[in-house]
Order: structure tokens, then sequence, then C-alpha cells
């Protein structure tokens, strides 16, 4: 599937900062350690809505990691996938007597929009579940046949599930306990009391076709394929085991990326699926979780067709740290985009205060578990300086401007 248009990033003066992330799995900021290509892997949507601000927040998240990384030398191998087939696709394109294949390239084309107006860097492989059921279909197999999946006790719709502690390590990505687990697993897009299942958690891999229902013949006989595995194989066949990053929201934490790993992990007798497991935390409209079923999601689209500045979006986006749930309110844009409207100011006189110290607080912040709020500050106070008169180094402007732009992503 076609990925959205890149742009130049460019070179930063002074010296980079290796990334320190805090990782789900062990519960500790850590060095991430890549080779000379980091390899990362970032869930990407199901294609019923448009962009909302929380999915917003969590792509621009991992594209600092992208900008660090760069900064650092690195190539940045980047997968991302589209989940453009699954349950709540169907029932969307039902709900709104539309096709859902019509549905869904009309959404994934807004979203690659949102994400080129945001300056989000592309992904290398950007893949959807349709086009990857051939190798999806490989890889159940495989499972069904080294016995760590098997068919529901179910003579009309024999669905194929995992047997959820098949790779011996379930439970190592989100160390959540069984109730915790079941809640979620519930809550989440899982069939807990599905009968003809083993276990109330073992997660679908195979769908077999019911009438009105999308279908692809295989060898596992008609259906389509449940979504953990899709990402699991997407991910494991590009980027290899033990890549860098699994990304997402932490929505994510559990069942899915749980079960990304077990089945990769099963699959391969290999451990890990990911070195580093990073959660980005919910966006909330003025006090209330920004959710579907509240029906208060802010989508990126509607501030573009607003004119909402998207520079200044991102920036209200990256004012808060990742990792916390977050309000976006009008406060939150307007103290945006007198922020942009202050740094394009500074930016624009011909000399300002030298710009190291500046450019390397910027890099030690972001380095620090992509600490924004901090790194905004300390552009913040250059361009208080600037704007006062202070310094007169003639290449700082550019500098700042380069910086904000390589490790921000905002163009002033
Ligand atoms: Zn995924």
């Amino acid at each position: 599937m076609q990925s959205w248009p890149s742009h130049p990033v460019p070179r930063v003066p002074g010296t980079p900062r290796p990334l320190r992330l805090y990782d789900t799995s062990t519960g500790e900021i850590r060095p991430t350690a890549p080779g000379a290509t980091a390899r990362m892997y970032v869930c990407g949507i199901t294609p019923y809505d448009a962009t909302h601000l929380g999915h917003a927040a969590t792509y621009l998240a991992f594209d600092l990691v992208h900008r660090v990384w760069l900064d650092n030398g690195h190539e940045v191998h980047y997968v991302q996938n589209v989940t453009d087939v699954d349950d709540p696709l169907l029932e969307r394109a039902a709900r709104d007597q539309s096709d859902w294949v019509v549905l869904g390239m009309r959404e994934i084309a807004l979203f690659r929009e949102d994400m080129a107006a945001l300056r989000v860097l592309p992904p290398r492989n950007y893949l959807g579940a349709v086009e990857s059921i051939p190798e999806i279909v490989e890889a159940v197999a495989k499972l069904l046949s080294a016995g760590m999946a098997y068919r529901a006790d179910d003579p009309e719709y024999p669905d194929i599930y995992f047997a959820h502690d098949a790779s011996g390590r379930f439970g190592s990505v989100s160390n959540y306990d069984d109730p915790t687990m079941r809640e979620f697993f519930a809550d989440r897009g899982g069939d807990p009391d599905r009968p003809g299942k083993r276990h109330p958690l073992d997660a679908l891999l195979w769908r077999v076709a019911r009438p009105g229902e999308p279908s692809w013949d295989s060898e596992l006989g008609a259906g389509r394929p449940g979504w953990h595995v899709e990402c699991s194989v997407i991910a494991q066949n590009r980027l290899g085991m033990g890549f860098d990053l699994q990304g997402g929201g932490t929505d994510l934490i559990f069942p899915h990326h749980e079960f990304s790993a077990a089945h990769a992990e099963a699959l391969t007798g290999l451990h890990p699926f990911a070195r580093h497991y990073a959660h980005a935390g919910m966006i909330g409209l003025d006090g209330e979780k920004m959710s579907k079923s509240r029906g208060n999601l802010v989508f990126v689209s509607r501030l573009r067709a607003d004119k909402v500045d998207m520079m200044a979006l991102r920036l209200g986006l990256l004012s808060g740290h990742y990792r916390e749930d977050r309000a976006w309110t009008q406060e939150v844009l307007a103290e945006a985009e007198a922020r942009l409207v202050r740094w394009r100011a500074a930016t624009a006189q011909e000399s300002g205060p030298d710009a190291t110290g500046t450019i390397t607080r910027l890099r030690d912040h972001l380095s620090n578990d992509l600490d924004t709020p901090q790194a905004l500050r300390a552009v913040d106070a250059w361009a208080d300086d600037a704007l006062s008169g202070s310094g007169h180094d003639r290449a700082a402007p550019v500098e700042i401007r380069a910086a904000v732009d390589a490790l921000l992503g905002v163009l002033l």
C-alpha cells in the first residue's frame, strides 16, 4: 500500500544524544540500542473513522523516535500496517449502508493526508491486512501444525485460535495479572465467552467465512485473519525478530501487543519479538476521554478544514508528555498558536543568542524519554531572549529553525 510523501530532514549542528525510552515490558527507562538500521513497528489504524487527536498524538510520539534516531545517524526502517478488514470496519460500513472497501479506501486516503499535513515521516513499508493475507495464512498454518493453534469446537464455524500460553512467555509484554487480562480482553475486541474455545484468553487467528462477510480462499479454508496475527506477521517478515521498538497507544498493550509478541515467539522459538515496547497515553477532550462511544472525537481533518495550522496542532500535542493521558482544550491550542507565532518571529530575525546550548538542551530532553514539555521550554527560552534583542549570532536563527524542523518536526 502506498504511504504518504516524505520531506527532507535537515542536519542539526552539535552532538546527537542516544535515545532512552520507557519500556512497558520492563517498566524502566532504558537506552534504545539500534544498530546501523533502527527497526520500528507502529500499529496503524482500522480505517472506519478518520484520524482523531488520540491517533495523531501516538504517531507524533513515534515520529519523534524516528527523528532522534535519524539525528543519531541511524537509518530507520519503519513499518506500519493498516487493518483494512476487521469487525469495526465491517460494522461501520453496515451501519452506514456503505461498501466496506470504499469506506476503508476513503479513510485511508484521509489518514495519509493528515499524516503528511502533520509532517509525520512516512513508514518505509505501509501494508494492509488484505494484501498480507498469504503470509498470514502461512504463519497460521504453521502454528496449527505445531499444535500451538487449534480449531474451535464448532462444526459450523471452526475458527482457528491461538493457545495463549504456547510461547511460554505470555504476559511478558504487559505484566498484567489474570483478572486484568480478562477484563481488557473482553473490553478490547476479545471473545472470552465464545463456545468451543479451550481457554477464555485464547485469541482468534483465522475467522471462517460467514454469510455476508468478506473472505479469502486459503489452505485454512475461506476466511479472514485476526488482528494480532496481522501485525505479528507483517512486523516479523519485514523487521525480523528482536527489532528495536514496537509502538502504539496504551490501549494496545493488552491484548494486542501481548498476542503479537506471543504469536511471533511461538512461531520462531525466539525471544524477544521487540526489544522495546513503548506506549502513548490517551487524549481526552475537555475532561472526558475521547472515544467513539462518547461521540466526542476531534478529527485532524476537521481542524485542517477549519484552517488550524498543523504546526500549532503538532506543538499542542507535544506540549504534554507522550506517556501521560492528557486533555485537548481550546487553551492548549491557543497556547500552541501563540508559541508558534513567537518561535516564527524569533527565527525570522537576522540574529539571536548563540544556539549551541539551546540545541544541546533540546537533544537532552528528547533523548530522555521524549520529554517534549521541557524540550519546548528550551526553545521558548531562546525565543524570548532573541525577541528581547539579546545576542547577535547571525547563524543562530537558522540553526534553531533546523533543529526545530529536524527534531520536533515543526516547520517554522
Ligand atoms: Zn498492531
